[in-house]
């Protein structure tokens, strides 16, 4: 689960990292008055659970209350990537001398928190990783020791952190390490964290990302959901007991077995294509279910051809074609489908589904190799 940049901001600032004055507001007149009571130029920046905001529009300076009420004006109701924005924060603008990336990660590889920090900060790290993988610096905590000072110094020194500034960075990677711990979160990050004309460390934008295995032993953390902002398509999922989650790509996919979609989807991969979502119906589906299914993947306008992988044993070929038939008699759409079908009832279910001039599939590999080529002839 995200949380807001305010309320990751709220949250490190009790473990000491330095953080500028600011406040959240879903009105213009209000974020004027927060300027003035700040009293300096100020940011106002959109509240929304997606990285990117600022080249998005989502961040803009504004100098005095009665711009901040423009600007907060111009912020709220905008669609950032999918989102409408409710809140935006409105904080003291800082002068930016330098800007840094710093974050900590629960690393699978290494089994243990890796924290990462780069002079490149301001701009997503996974961009850094890709042109420039030499500039990220790493370095791992230990399950005993937790992230000692000297490894947080070696950190300071190896991205360049003025002599001065040393003792306040490695403060703050150590709250960032103990509040990943103490949350339970699998990331914590600052970008950028910044040092200002004036020589100080401060974060300017934070993220946390919290393990939704380990919320029930949150529940303050857990009051922080945003339903407002959750993807709509994963809610719903939630709702029906479907395992969803959504990808970049164009082929949506409808599977049932955890193992047999991530396998649907390397075939997907091995064919061209890219997966659109990872959904799992699970065992012994019924036709609403699958109906269910097949309405979150349609409202995603980034699908451009549905493929369907059954595996009847407990559930049923013929029962999953009628939640297809169901759902697409409520949900018209033109966008293409192939289903592959095996196991318990497959011809009654292939049946039902070419009466509905769905295409069918013998194998997985024809059938993904159907879905990437419909999927690249519709647009
Ligand atoms: P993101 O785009 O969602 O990551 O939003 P950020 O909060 O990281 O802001 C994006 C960029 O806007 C930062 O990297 C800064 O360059 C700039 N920015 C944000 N806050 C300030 C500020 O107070 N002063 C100045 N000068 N620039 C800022
Ligand atoms: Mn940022």
């Amino acid at each position: 689960m995200k949380i807001h940049e305010f309320q990751a901001k709220e949250i490190l600032a009790r473990y000491g990292v330095p953080v500028p004055l600011g406040q959240v507001t879903s009105s213009p007149a209000e974020a004027r008055d927060i300027a003035k009571g700040i009293g300096k130029p100020v940011v106002v920046k959109a509240q929304v659970l997606v990285g990117g905001r600022g080249k998005a529009g989502g961040v803009k300076y504004a100098a005095t209350p009665d711009d901040a009420e423009a600007r907060a004006a111009d912020i709220l109701g905008m669609d950032i990537k999918g989102t409408t924005v409710q809140r935006v924060l409105v904080t003291e603008a800082a002068n930016i001398a330098r800007e840094i990336y710093l974050g900590m990660i629960v690393d699978r590889d290494s089994k243990s928190v890796l924290c990462m920090t780069s002079a490149e900060g301001g701009v997503e790290i996974e961009q850094v990783a890709r042109t420039a993988p030499e500039k990220i610096i790493r370095s791992y905590a230990d399950p005993f020791l937790g992230f000692p000072e000297f490894r947080a110094r070696q950190l300071a020194f190896a991205v360049g952190i003025p002599p001065n500034l040393t003792r306040d960075f490695v403060k703050i990677v150590r709250a960032l390490y103990q509040a990943l711990v103490d949350a339970d979160a699998s990331l914590t990050e600052i970008n950028p964290l910044v040092i200002t004309n004036q020589g100080q460390l401060m974060a300017l934008d934070a993220k946390i990302v919290l393990d939704d295995n380990a919320l029930f032993r949150h529940k303050d953390l857990e009051a922080l959901r945003d339903l407002a902002e959750e993807q709509e398509q994963e809610r719903r999922a939630r709702e029906f007991d479907l395992s969803y989650v959504k990808l970049d790509g164009t082929v949506g996919c409808m599977v049932n077995g955890a193992g047999l979609a991530m396998a649907t989807m390397d075939m997907i991969k091995l064919y061209g294509g890219s997966p659109a979502n990872f959904l799992d119906i699970g065992g012994g589906a019924r036709a609403d279910k699958v109906a269910a299914a097949l309405r979150i993947i349609l409202s995603d306008k980034s699908v451009r051809a549905v493929l369907f992988n059954i595996f009847g044993g407990i559930t049923r070929c013929d029962e999953v074609a009628r939640g297809v038939v169901t759902a697409l008699s409520e949900v018209p759409t033109d966008v293409p489908m192939v289903a592959r079908l095996v196991g318990t009832n497959e011809e009654e279910g292939r049946r039902i589904l070419a009466a509905a001039h769905m295409g069918t599939a013998g194998t997985l590999a024809e059938a993904a190799q159907k879905a990437v080529a419909a999927a690249k002839g519709h647009s």
